[in-house]
């Protein structure tokens, strides 16, 4: 496409951050202390890093290889694409696990570009062996269990099948043998020890492997959770691991939203599509340059705000794709200008904080951060 041809010399090597809506800002040293933190509860379990989804929409290219270098031997993605989009990035000899394991027909990619796949079901099982048969040379998998969330993994039937007839793996090293935990984020749900006593029984009936039970959330559920493996994903981007407490993670994230427009408000002018907010009085108001396109859901307009300095400014009326306007009341006459970034998330208002306001959780806000942002990488220490 010649379109690229066009754009003039200048618009190139201005500041890129003025060209975009707002300034993504992912702290990778605060993403490796995160890690640091994680490994420090663990004795002598190794620690693995999640990266699926982008690492949770904060770029896996520029966060697995922090993660390798401060010790990360083990990655974990969602989907074989996910895989492959990650081998480049890692050492050959550091494992990459693709948790949905291969469909049939993507089989031999995932095992020939040293992914090991996740097996969730016999009919899995009997690909990867086939697949072995083929190659002529042993296949390092790994195996899911279900042990009470329904979603992912082998039933207790596959697995008796799977003890009765050991010959099903035949060609198959299992070097993983993995099951997820449901409500690890509340301590006191009796459904983590259910789960942890369903994992040590189904695991000791199938060939012996490096045993992984947790995510972020169970890591905190205290050693007898840990097994071999951890498997964090969200504790590294910053999110709390429980409901309740302080968050022990540093947070990764800040954003800043470029204000488009400052205008002054006489009472009973109204803002937004709908024109569902309307001025009890004389006020200010600005629209920046961040909308739902870019991760922040209409759901989140009536509770939620920007920052500036430290002033609170509230969210008046919908939310738009590209824009979104805010009350400058509280903000003193002339400390704001046109061209003054307001903050989105900052060390105190963060992810967290924003997904409460949508009704969410900090997962959602993390991946559903928009692709548009100007991103800048800070560097890991
Ligand atoms: C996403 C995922 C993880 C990581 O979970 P976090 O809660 O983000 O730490 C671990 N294991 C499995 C199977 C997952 O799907």
């Amino acid at each position: 496409m010649a379109v690229v041809n066009t754009v003039s010399s200048s618009a190139r090597t201005m500041w890129p951050a003025s060209r975009a809506g707002a300034v993504l800002t992912v702290n990778l040293s605060a993403i490796a202390e995160n890690y640091r933190y994680l490994v420090s509860r663990l004795g002598k379990t190794a620690c693995a890093a999640v990266v699926k989804a982008d690492a949770y929409g904060l770029g896996v290219a520029q966060v697995a290889p922090v993660l390798e270098n401060v010790g990360a031997k083990h990655f974990f993605v969602a989907h074989v694409d996910e895989g492959l989009a990650l081998r480049p990035y890692l050492s050959p000899h550091t494992s990459i696990t693709v948790l949905h394991g291969p469909r049939p027909e993507a089989a031999e990619v995932c095992v020939r570009n040293n992914l090991r796949p996740v097996l969730n079901s016999l009919e899995q099982i009997a690909v990867l062996r086939n697949l072995a048969a083929k190659i002529g040379k042993p296949l390092d998998v790994a195996i899911q269990l279900d042990t009470g969330m329904s979603r992912f993994g082998l039933s207790e039937a596959d697995i008796d099948t799977l003890a009765a007839s050991p010959e099903l793996l035949t060609g198959l090293s299992v070097s993983l043998v993995m099951s997820h935990l449901a409500c690890a984020d509340t301590p006191e749900n009796p459904a983590n020890t259910m789960q942890r006593e369903r994992f040590e029984a189904y695991a000791h009936v199938l060939p012996k492997a490096a045993l992984s039970l947790s995510a972020s959330s169970g890591i905190f559920l205290g050693p007898q959770f840990h097994f071999d493996l951890v498997r964090p994903g969200a504790a590294l981007y910053g999110v709390a691991p429980q409901n309740e407490g302080d968050n022990p993670l540093k947070p990764v994230v800040g954003l800043q939203a470029h204000i488009l427009q400052i205008r002054h408000l006489s009472k009973g002018d109204r803002v937004g599509y709908g024109l569902t907010w309307q001025a009890s009085g004389p006020c200010r108001v600005a629209t920046i340059a961040t909308g739902y396109a870019d991760g922040f859901a209409r759901a989140g307009a009536a509770a939620g705000c920007a920052w500036y300095k430290g002033y609170r400014l509230p969210i008046l009326g919908r939310i738009s794709m590209d824009s979104m306007t805010v009350d400058l009341s509280a903000v003193p006459e002339g400390l704001l200008e046109e061209d003054s970034m307001v903050e989105l998330l900052n060390e105190s208002y963060g992810v967290a904080a924003v997904a409460k306001a949508e009704g969410t959780i900090g997962y959602e806000v993390l991946t559903s951060l928009g692709r548009r942002y100007h991103r800048v990488y800070t560097a890991a220490a």
